[in-house]
């Protein structure tokens, strides 16, 4: 290997190996750590974070990039070394644009409004709420005009999570998805009748939900030798090599769907971790390629798997043997209708897969109006009932249900919102191409036999890591660019025969 491509490697593995560190410190917090530990977790993180963003945007990282730019200027584009470079240049322009003082000007606005948000969603009172909204519409225009922009502000926002996305490009799928969603959710809720979940709502044991969640997952392909399981409040999917990739979950005693659908989203996150291909592994491409690819792969497992009567023709006999005071008397068919119940909702994390995407659009429409300038923060809760009732036919009773509902904005992240509708879209978009590749897919699901699926999406999905961006990802695996026509159909198919539409 060259020098300066074998120096930049060693620096880039110690800069990852602090991000690591913290990672697993943050998987702690969220786990295991009383709740005495708070301060000193959050000081343990945030000298982890300052000593990293340090060396990576120092100027020696940017002298050994471009010597190694001219080490590999003849190697091939997808190779390992070609994109290392490419992609970590990428992140270097990115990470040293930003004025350190803005960056820890963010850090504290986005602690003081964390706190603000949880007691403004406690007590109903978007006014308190309202003064964090207006600096974090304030600080991510300036994160804009620093990252810099052709057309739009928000482009430069979307592209933190979704490189390379344009926002015209994203306003033209919703626009498009729009129009085929809504009349859908409206004729699936005037048939609301046609569908009873009620078998889902009965007390399940928490040790026996989990025991069959494992089950599930690791049957699905989520390697328990490179992983773990654990309880957490806000379940999230974390790696700290692509050899220790942790999900977790929660378990509602009342209720089947949070913990058994919640798991297999996350082993989706865990099992594209686990699939990075080995010698990316402690380099900045050891991972996911974008918020939106990640998704795919989440709904991929959860819904298009999950919700599947194929999934179920093998799984529910094991089902009714783990809960039969619940479920002996009700069959297949009824099991299956209930996890699919369509209803408009006012949470969005508990949406349906319906309705899902049109909760998206309200957030995406939201963040383009106050970032433009086209829409005040105090209009904003107004505004919001408006989408609500026009896309999803109810307005919510309480600011709690409505806008004060996710913490994003509390975050300060603006441009993340939209990639989980992007996810949906796209799992329908690679599910298409792997039944045109391997036709068997479904038979085998229906057996219980989940590696003609795993292994497809590990061949042309997992293994690759950050290498492409995710439009160039796309197009490599699936011909053509990112359309909404898969997954409208899907929903249109799937949910006409369970609605007799
Ligand atoms: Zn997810």
């Amino acid at each position: 290997m060259e020098d300066a491509l074998r120096q930049l490697r060693e620096r880039l593995a110690q800069i990852r190996n602090l991000s690591k560190a913290a990672a697993v410190l943050s998987w702690d917090q969220k786990t295991y750590m009383p709740v005495g530990g708070t301060r000193a977790r959050a000081e343990q993180l945030t000298t982890l974070s300052r000593i990293s963003h340090t060396w990576f945007t120092a100027p020696e990282t940017g002298e050994l990039l471009r010597a190694a730019a001219e080490e590999v200027r003849a190697l091939p584009y997808d190779g390992d070394d070609a994109s290392l470079v490419r992609v970590t240049q990428r992140d270097y322009d990115r990470a040293t644009r930003l004025p350190v003082s803005l960056v820890a000007a963010m850090t504290r606005h986005r602690a003081l409004a964390q706190e603000v948000w949880v007691k403004a969603r406690q007590s109903n009172d978007f006014a308190t709420f309202a003064p964090c909204l207006e600096q974090a519409v304030e600080d991510n225009r300036q994160v804009a005009d620093h990252f810099g922009y052709e057309e739009h502000p928000y482009d430069a926002l979307l592209d933190q999570f979704e490189p390379g996305m344009k926002t015209g490009e994203v306003t033209t799928i919703f626009r498009d998805l729009r129009q085929d969603l809504v009349p859908l959710a409206q004729a699936l809720a005037g048939r609301s009748d046609r569908v009873n979940d009620s078998v889902l709502h009965q007390p399940f044991d928490e040790v026996q939900q989990e025991r069959f969640a494992r089950t599930v997952v690791a049957a699905l392909g989520y390697d328990f030798n490179r992983g773990r399981l654990d309880r957490t409040v806000h379940p999230f999917a974390t790696s700290f090599s692509r050899n220790d990739v942790r999900i977790t979950t929660r378990y509602q005693p009342n209720f089947l769907s949070a913990a058994l659908f919640g798991t297999m989203h996350e082993s989706g996150h865990g099992m594209y971790e686990q699939g990075v291909a080995a010698p990316l592994d402690d380099t900045p491409l050891g991972r996911g390629a974008s918020s939106m690819v990640h998704e795919s792969q989440s709904r991929l497992w959860e819904n298009v798997v999950g919700r599947g009567r194929p999934f179920w023709q093998h799984f529910y006999p094991h089902l009714q043997e783990t809960f039969p005071a619940q479920l002996d008397g009700v069959d297949l068919d009824t099991f299956y209708r209930a996890i699919n119940r369509i209803q408009p909702s006012h949470i969005r994390v508990e949406a349906d897969e319906v309705t899902y995407s049109l909760h998206i659009m309200i957030r995406f429409e939201l963040e383009l109006d106050l970032i433009e300038g086209n829409l005040a923060v105090q209009d904003a809760p107004a505004a919001w009932g408006l989408k609500m009732q026009e896309y999803l036919g109810i307005v919510p009773p309480t600011d709690t249900l409505g806008i004060l509902q996710d913490t994003h904005w509390a975050s300060g992240m603006f441009g993340y919102f939209p990639t989980y509708a992007l996810g949906n879209i796209l799992s329908l978009q690679l599910f298409e191409i792997a039944l045109a590749e391997r036709p068997s897919i479904p038979e085998e699901i229906s057996r219980g036999e989940f590696t003609g699926l795993h292994g497809w999406l590990t061949e042309k999905v997992y293994r690759h890591g950050r290498k492409f961006r995710p439009q160039e990802l796309v197009e490599r695996v699936t011909g053509s660019t990112l359309h909404a026509g898969p997954y409208v159909s899907y929903l249109r198919h799937k949910f006409g025969e369970i609605y007799g539409l």
